[in-house]
């Protein structure tokens, strides 16, 4: 008899940004031999059914496992099953506690499995899904969705009491021991937060930090050649194996792939951008996104559009506006529409999703305006693209900070501290139209410092899809990643 392949769990948090990453991953072991279960909720399916369906077509061992979501127990809406549809910033904390219920079923799926799972590959954010692997006596692992950049760095601050001390969240403090060869950063509270530093999360935060002293190894969406020093000390550090194996992105070389990336319409959406893509001038387009969760307030929003059609080269521009639940969308709507008839021909708004990795790996785009979230960032890095840098929150400043100061291959557009309060009364305009043109203008000309941004970002791009080949070192991780996995489940004496 065959035997059963090795049986890999992957638990990604239910928001855009782990999901998307991790059913990559999923992806990337099942083309080595793994059988996969992807573990989601029935809404959050929906959006995976391109993954699934590019599982299938290439004949790899992927499921799609929907555990049903316990809306009405946590205190939450029908339907609030993933942080970009939380509907109130109060219900931020009734949906993180949620997640934890999904720790019963999950168990109950585990032990109806007649082969058994070999490991569990759980999100950071998901630290009971590393509790249900320990109860269970399996091999797991935490897959770290942040740069190693921000990982080494809040780390650092965390021995140095950093995050417990610093009373004042505006305070600067420099980053302590970092290696040669990053330079020395100052942070406040404010652009080096974690995940849970926020009011009411510190048990949440606490978990985390448990889940992963126990996990036996991490995972990250990112390669050796980019953060070579911080992946080395982040090792050290850690006192365990961690795996680079990314940008996990590089797995999909096709339309159809790169399309089925969050949406089950992304083809739809990927043939509509590649069709005004075709023809552009190779390197003359700048793309603007801000990711899967910041939404764009009205006031903003204008400022953004004004400083686009200021700039006269083409764009294309991922719309997430902001819409109170009491407000209307029309104003917004409507200025929309007149701004899209003002610079047809030149610009293509996208309201909503948009198929990012398509637009960042076609020849004609050269820039990226972006909010600095990891997956964004390391996908312009693999694509050779330059970024204009505008960080909202969390890891995204740090990611900053790596992109433009130990890279080389960004420009600040200027945003000194993080945008919360996106429901306030207040409508808040961080960024004016000037300094959306200006950052533009540097990014996609700059002189020979652009040149020398360009430059660099092509030999990182290079680098990044090198790492990803045959002999490369995040394809060699990968192959050690599971190598670890089957090695620890046959000590741990379970069937494989
Ligand atoms: N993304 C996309 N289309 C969109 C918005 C986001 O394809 O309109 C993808 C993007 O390519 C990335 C992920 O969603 O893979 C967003 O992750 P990131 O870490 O950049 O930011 P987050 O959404 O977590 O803030």
């Amino acid at each position: 008899m065959d035997k059963p392949k090795l049986h890999l769990v992957v638990i990604p948090l239910l928001a855009q940004g782990h999901m998307i990453p991790m059913a990559d991953l999923s992806l990337l072991l099942a083309a080595r031999g793994a059988r996969i279960s992807l573990i989601t909720t029935p809404l959050n399916a929906i959006r995976l059914r391109g993954v699934a369906n590019v599982a299938a077509d290439s004949g790899l061992p992927l499921r799609l496992v929907e555990l049903p979501f316990p809306c009405a127990d946590a205190g939450l809406p029908v339907g609030c099953e993933n942080v970009d549809l939380i509907p109130r910033e109060d219900l931020f904390t009734p949906f993180f506690k949620s997640l934890n219920l999904l720790a019963e079923p999950l168990k109950l799926y585990l032990r109806a499995e007649p082969t058994g799972p070999t490991c569990i590959i759980a999100d950071q954010c998901m630290p009971w899904a590393i509790d249900v692997a320990c109860d269970l006596g399996l091999p797991r692992f935490v897959f770290q969705a942040p740069s190693c950049f921000f990982l080494l760095c809040t780390l650092n601050l965390s021995r140095h009491n950093f995050y417990q001390s610093a009373t004042n969240w505006r305070e600067p403090f420099t980053v302590p021991e970092l290696p040669d060869g990053v330079g020395r950063f100052q942070v406040t509270k404010l652009t080096a937060q974690r995940f849970f530093d926020w009011p009411g999360q510190d048990v949440v935060q606490r978990h985390v930090e448990k889940a992963e002293a126990a996990a036996d190894g991490i995972v990250l969406n990112t390669f050796e050649a980019l953060e070579p020093w911080c992946v080395q000390d982040y090792r050290r550090a850690a006192g365990k194996e961690v795996w680079p194996v990314g940008p996990v992105s590089g797995f999909h070389k096709d339309l159809a792939g790169k399309a089925s990336r969050g949406s089950d319409r992304g083809y739809i959406y990927a043939s509509g951008a590649a069709k005004w893509l075709e023809g552009r001038m190779q390197g003359s387009v700048m793309f603007v996104s801000f990711g899967s969760i910041s939404l764009t307030r009205m006031r903003q929003m204008v400022e953004i559009g004004e400083g686009l059609a200021a700039m006269g080269r083409p764009f294309i521009w991922a719309v997430k506006q902001a819409v109170k639940p009491a407000e209307k969308s029309e104003v917004g709507e409507r200025w929309l529409s007149e701004f899209e008839k003002r610079t047809e021909g030149r610009g293509l708004v996208i309201r909503g999703w948009a198929p990012q990795a398509l637009i960042l790996n076609h020849p004609a785009v050269a820039g990226f305006v972006t909010h600095c979230g990891w997956n964004s960032t390391v996908e312009a890095v693999e694509a050779g693209v330059v970024m204009a840098t505008w960080p909202h929150l969390a890891d995204q400043f740090l990611n900053e900070t790596l992109v433009v100061e130990v890279l080389g291959i960004g420009v600040r557009v200027g945003v000194k501290s993080p945008a919360y309060h996106l429901w306030g009364e207040e409508e808040v305009v961080l960024v004016g139209r000037e300094m959306v043109r200006s950052a533009v203008e540097r990014v996609m000309d700059g002189g020979m410092e652009g040149d020398e941004r360009r430059r660099r970002a092509a030999e990182l791009g290079e680098k990044a899809r090198k790492a990803m080949e045959g002999g490369g070192s995040s394809f060699d991780n990968l192959n050690c990643l599971i190598e670890h996995a089957t090695k620890l489940a046959a000590m741990k004496n379970f069937s494989m």
